[in-house]
């Protein structure tokens, strides 16, 4: 519906009538289990290039063709089955403001089920251009499970693994697991873009 009212382009290639076309989306894959401190996961995207640039128009310009072209990539590169429930971080004030959770936008426009069992129950900073040390201390004691159980996480972008951390810490305090943890990219643990 977007490219009825402008054209658009593929973000890597330039082809016409693409938000991000098949070969350019096949070039930025990575589909590598990825480590970080305490957990693994595995993680569909660098955050670069023009999945990046995706991101950012998805979600700091409300450009949702992308959100949709990013979901559409999501759903084909996990190794899941549809019928499967994943958690995103619930949301923040700076997702508020925005008016939508990317993380959960973006499960569902993949096709998975998505709960809210995790919620937050303290507001933090937005986690973006905080250092490493930060990130863990403004995400700390950040969420709750709404009631116990096995989970599988999902967030858009891990940076140095605070949230997914936070979040695992929640489901394990009230007597769960986690059953797998997802993301649609990666960036190097020291980078907060
Ligand atoms: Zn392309």
């Amino acid at each position: 519906m977007f490219s009825a009212i402008f054209p658009v382009f593929c973000l890597g290639c330039k082809k016409f009538n693409e938000f991000i076309c098949r070969e350019c989306a096949q070039a930025a894959r990575i589909n590598l289990e990825q480590r970080r401190e305490g957990f693994s996961f595995h993680a569909s995207f660098r955050y670069e290039g023009l999945i990046a640039e995706a991101l950012h128009r998805a979600k700091q310009q409300n450009q949702f063709g992308y959100l949709k072209a990013l979901a559409g990539l999501l759903r084909k590169s996990l190794p899941l089955t549809g019928n499967l429930c994943l958690v995103p971080p619930s949301t923040n004030k700076a997702f508020r403001k925005r008016g939508f959770n990317p993380s959960f936008e973006l499960a569902k426009l993949a096709g998975f089920n998505v709960s809210r069992e995790i919620i937050r129950v303290r507001q933090t900073d937005y986690q973006q251009g905080l250092d490493s040390y930060s990130r863990q201390n403004n995400i700390e004691s950040a969420f709750k499970v709404k009631k116990r159980g096995s989970f599988f996480l999902f967030d858009d972008v891990v940076t140095t693994g605070a949230t997914i951390r936070e979040m695992r810490r929640a489901v394990e305090d009230a007597g769960g697991e986690v059953a797998g943890i997802f993301a649609l990219c990666s960036t190097s643990p020291k980078g907060a873009n």
